[in-house]
């Protein structure tokens, strides 16, 4: 297995610390708003990967934190708490807020067949563990209080400090990057834990040996969850490619930091953005869609799915109506081609010596692609090939296709065999000119005759061998 890895730029051959499981930690949504198709991309290429960690005979133990705690509404330490503010708009507690958020996420990405993470862990639940790092932290002499605002990690008591996002730390200044936060030491500096402000009377706070009402910063629940659950170091890491300068990085020097600088993480892997309009799809821009508005249209979440995985993890992907269109055209001809091998499953004879090596091929090409780096818009190119062979039997394809799908993650064993169709006789008689239509190449006729058909409820499939067969619609 071939993974692009971040922090050496480069695609290495992956092999976990300990050969028998394969530790794996990724950043969870901030459940202060609806879950959008632009996390769904995120989490379902997550979840191509730890399916096919799996599938390469890995065991992976799984861990995903849900941030439930507000943290504030921008990188830096300034700003209101995304969860307060969501409160006002949505109404309720910020406590129901994240509760609510929190079911959307598991609600879409169930629908899109995603598995579910060995543990999944609420911030606001490991804040004792949190509340430990930062005290272990401040045992170590690698923070400082700012008083009456909170307590901070010195990036400057850690000589690689940035390292994954090649900082140049000497030349980073409060602006563009980091807000102004009067009293810290440097500019890059991040707060660890946040003191109440007065009379701001927060929904949720906890004491602190600083302060009486406080909270986490938003790094280091990462930390505590991933070391808490996974231990001090872990094989993979992932997240968007906007958490590479900030949050990624602050996990690292609070981890490293705590075990005494060893790798926190050893390979980093980080997620292209799903774009609309050519802009990041993103709640605060407020130009997104959701799980729901892809079934009011009534497009299937596997063929977003589908559409999702025709594109690489590490490349931008713009979401257009008609892109989603396509994908569902795809998807519908999958399931068809997928209930045709159904019908004539079990019918050819065995398999000779020279279809089994075609499936062996299949099987090397896709899974060839799949484990470097996850090329899964190749591996779909050969799914597709296979699915139009006529090197191999109906049979033949349809259980390697479950075989892919232990990766892909579609559901194909969900798609059952049609029930046959009672085909009326006046459908049938259009059948049959339509067939002589065809025949004779008259294709306005045949097209005239597969409307009439359609008008009547039914669907017309052509068949790559010729024949037609009719659906219901
Ligand atoms: P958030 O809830 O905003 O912290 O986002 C959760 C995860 O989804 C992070 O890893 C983000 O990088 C990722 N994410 C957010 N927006 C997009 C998007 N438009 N496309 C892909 N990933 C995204
Ligand atoms: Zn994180």
């Amino acid at each position: 297995m071939k993974l692009y890895n971040t922090l050496s730029r480069q695609i290495e051959e992956f092999v976990p610390l300990d050969p028998s499981l394969v530790k794996l930690y990724t950043c969870g949504p901030t459940v202060y708003d609806y879950t959008h198709i632009g996390h769904l991309r995120k989490y379902t290429m997550d979840d191509v990967l730890v399916r096919t960690l799996r599938h390469t005979g890995y065991e992976v133990k799984f861990v995903r934190n849900v941030t439930d705690v507000g943290h504030l509404a921008s990188d830096a330490d300034t700003g209101e708490d995304k969860m307060e503010k969501s409160a006002k708009k949505y109404g309720g507690t910020a406590w129901e807020i994240a509760q609510k958020f929190e079911d959307y996420f598991h609600y879409s990405l169930d629908l899109m067949n995603n598995l579910r993470p060995n543990v999944t862990a609420r911030a606001t639940e490991s804040v004792p563990y949190q509340l430990d790092l930062v005290k272990k932290l401040e045992e170590k002499g690698y923070t400082y209080v700012i008083p009456e605002d909170g307590v901070y990690f010195d990036t400057s008591k850690l000589p690689n400090y940035g390292k994954l996002a090649r900082l140049n730390i000497e030349g980073l200044e409060e602006g563009a990057r980091i807000e102004k936060v009067v009293g810290k030491r440097h500019p890059a500096d991040f707060a660890l834990w946040k003191f109440e402000r007065p009379g701001e009377n927060r929904a949720m706070v906890w004491e602190s040996p600083w302060h009486q009402r406080s909270f986490p910063g938003w790094h280091i629940e990462c930390s505590a969850i991933s070391m808490e659950h996974l231990g001090d170091q872990l094989d993979i890491h992932t997240g968007g490619f906007d958490h590479i300068p900030v949050h990624h990085t602050n996990e690292i020097a609070q981890s490293e930091a705590i075990t005494g600088r060893k790798p926190f993480v050893r390979f980093w892997v980080h997620h292209n953005f799903l774009l609309v309009d050519g802009q990041k799809m993103s709640k605060s821009l407020n130009n997104f869609y959701t799980i729901d508005d892809l079934l009011k249209k009534e497009y299937d979440p596997m063929a977003f799915r589908l559409l999702l995985l025709s594109a690489h993890y590490r490349s931008e992907m713009n979401f257009t109506w008609e892109n989603m269109e396509g994908a569902q055209v795809s998807w519908e001809k999958l399931v068809d081609r997928i209930q045709g091998f159904l019908e004539t499953k079990g019918q050819a004879p065995e398999p000779t010596e020279a279809q089994l090596a075609a499936v062996e091929n299949y099987r090397h090409r896709f899974f060839g692609q799949i484990e470097h780096d996850l090329k899964t818009p190749e591996a779909l190119a050969v799914m597709w090939d296979l699915v139009g062979g006529s090197n191999v039997t109906d049979e033949q394809k349809y259980h390697l296709l479950l075989e892919f799908d232990e990766v892909l993650g579609l559901g194909l064993a969900k798609i059952h065999e049609v029930e046959p169709v009672e085909v009326p006789t006046e459908i049938q008689q259009l059948l049959d000119q339509r067939q002589v239509a065809r025949e004779k190449q008259d294709w306005q006729s045949a097209d005239t005759l597969r409307q009439q058909i359609e008008k009547a409820g039914f669907q017309v499939i052509d068949e790559a061998s010729g024949e037609q067969r009719v659906k219901k619609q």
